[in-house]
C-alpha cells in the first residue's frame, strides 16, 4: 500500500489516522476545507456514552470508552466518567426506559432506574419536583473535544502525517472501479486509499463522484453560559424535552435544545432556540435564571436513515472508504471507528464483527437498524 487520504480533519478522520500510525503506517494526508475541528468536533457537547438500543451502537460505543480511556493515558486527552442521567418525567417514559435499562444491562451497559432523591445525590441544587424518577448511566462520561482534536493533530504531526487545512476536495476521481486520488481547489492529490470523513461534506463530495450516499445534515443548536467551578459530574437529559445538559470541561454549562428544523439547509441561529433551552433548564435549575449565556452556535448532525453510521469499505469502489453519517455520536464514536477502520485499510477486516452491519450496503440490503435513544 502506498499512500491513503483522509478526507476530513475532524475526530473521525484526526483518529483513523491516529490507529493507523499506532499500526505503523505513516504514508497519510489529511485534507480538511478548514481548519481542523472545525465541522461537528468544536461545535459538541463532548458527551460519550453506550447507553442506546440497538446492539451496533452499545458494541461500537463500548469499545470506544475503553479506548477513550487509553487516549487519556497515551495523548493526554481530558476524559472523565461522570454518567449521564435521563430525567423523566412520565409513567409512560418510566415503562419504555424499564425496557431498554433491561436491553443494556444485558449488553453490558449498567444503567438503572434511580429515585429523584437519588438523583439529587448526584445532582445537587436539582429542582426535583418535576421528575418521578432518572435513569443513571455510570459508564458515560465526557472528553475535551478542543484537546481531544489537538492532541491528536500534534501527535500526527510529530509522526510524520502531513496535515493541509485551507485544502478542499471536490470530488474522488475513480477509475475502472478503484479509487486514484482526490480533485481539490489546490489540484490532484494521488492516492491508493481514500477515507472520505467529511462530515457535513461528504454528501457533496460522494455525489460529484457519482455516489449517492443517504444523508442528511440537519441542523442542531446548542449554547453555553458563563463558567464555574464544577457543581456536577453528570450529562443530563430531559427526554420529553430532547434537551440535554452538561458541565463541560472548562466549568461552562452546555446546553441543547431540539428545535424544529429541514435538512440541508444553512444552519442559523434561532431566538425561538435560546427560550426553549432556558425555560427548560430553569425549570430544573432556577439559580439559571441569574446566569448568563456567552455564546451560542449551530452546527449539523449528519443523519441517515436509521440514524446509525456508515463505516467501512464502498464495496463498488475499490479503495475506498466511508466514515460518517453518525447521526449525532461521531465524538464519541471516533476511538472506536478509527481502531476499526485502521485495521480493515490494513489487514482487510475490521476488529469488531459487528461493524459489517454499519456498511453502506445495508441500505441497498434494506437492512436498516433501529435506534430510538437520540436526542438534543
Ligand atoms: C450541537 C451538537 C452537539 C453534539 N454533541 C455530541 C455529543 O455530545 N457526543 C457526540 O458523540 N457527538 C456529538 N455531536 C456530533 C459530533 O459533533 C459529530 O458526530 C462529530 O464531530 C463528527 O465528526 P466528523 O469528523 O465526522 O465530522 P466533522 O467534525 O464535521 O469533521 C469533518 C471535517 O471535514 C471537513 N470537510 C467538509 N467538507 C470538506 C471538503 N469538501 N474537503 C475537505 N474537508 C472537508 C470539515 O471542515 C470538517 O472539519 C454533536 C453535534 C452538534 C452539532
Amino acid at each position: 500500500m502506498k499512500k491513503i487520504i483522509i478526507v476530513g480533519g475532524g475526530i473521525i478522520g484526526l483518529m483513523t489516522s491516529y490507529y493507523l500510525v499506532r499500526n505503523g503506517f505513516k504514508d497519510i494526508i489529511v485534507l480538511e476545507r478548514n481548519y481542523i475541528g472545525s465541522g461537528g468536533t468544536y461545535r459538541c457537547a463532548t458527551g460519550i456514552r453506550a447507553s442506546f438500543t440497538s446492539r451496533e451502537h452499545i458494541e461500537l460505543m463500548k469499545k470506544s470508552i475503553e479506548l477513550w480511556s487509553s487516549l487519556r493515558n497515551e495523548l493526554g486527552i481530558p476524559y472523565i466518567r461522570g454518567g449521564y442521567i435521563w430525567l423523566l418525567q412520565k409513567e409512560e417514559e418510566v415503562k419504555q426506559f424499564k425496557k431498554y435499562v433491561e436491553f443494556q444491562n444485558k449488553h453490558g451497559v449498567p444503567t438503572k432506574i434511580i429515585t429523584p432523591e437519588e438523583v439529587l445525590e448526584k445532582v445537587p441544587g436539582m429542582n426535583i419536583s418535576n421528575i418521578i424518577a432518572g435513569v443513571y448511566d455510570p459508564l458515560a462520561g465526557k472528553a475535551n473535544c478542543f484537546k481531544a482534536a489537538l492532541y491528536t493533530y500534534k501527535y500526527l504531526i510529530n509522526n510524520g502525517v502531513k496535515v493541509f487545512d485551507k485544502t478542499r476536495v471536490y470530488r474522488i476521481r475513480i477509475s475502472q472501479g478503484r479509487v486514484e486520488g482526490v480533485e481539490t481547489d489546490k489540484g490532484f492529490i494521488e492516492g491508493d486509499v481514500i477515507v472520505l470523513a467529511a462530515g457535513y461534506g461528504s454528501k457533496e463530495i460522494a455525489m460529484n463522484s457519482n455516489i449517492h450516499l443517504p444523508l442528511e445534515n440537519l441542523p442542531k443548536h446548542a449554547l453555553v453560559t458563563e463558567r464555574f467551578r464544577e457543581l456536577f459530574k453528570p450529562l443530563l437529559i430531559d427526554w420529553s424535552n430532547s434537551s440535554y445538559l452538561v458541565q463541560v470541561n472548562a466549568g461552562n454549562f452546555l446546553i441543547g435544545a431540539e428545535v424544529p428544523e429541514k435538512p440541508d439547509i444553512p444552519a442559523r441561529n434561532k431566538l425561538e432556540f435560546l427560550y426553549r433551552a432556558a425555560r427548560i433548564w430553569i425549570k430544573h435549575f432556577p439559580w439559571l435564571r441569574e446566569v448568563n449565556i456567552l455564546r451560542y452556535w449551530t452546527g449539523y448532525y449528519v443523519m441517515t436513515p436509521d440514524h446509525h453510521p456508515i463505516i467501512g469499505p464502498y464495496k463498488d469502489v475499490e479503495g475506498l472508504y466511508i466514515a460518517t453519517g453518525f447521526s449525532g455520536h461521531g465524538f464519541m464514536a471516533a476511538p472506536a471507528t478509527g481502531y476499526n477502520l485502521a485495521h480493515w485499510i490494513l489487514y482487510g477486516k475490521p476488529i469488531q464483527s459487528i461493524m459489517y452491519n454499519l456498511t453502506y450496503s445495508r441500505f441497498p440490503e434494506k437492512r436498516y437498524i433501529k435506534e430510538i435513544a437520540v436526542f438534543g
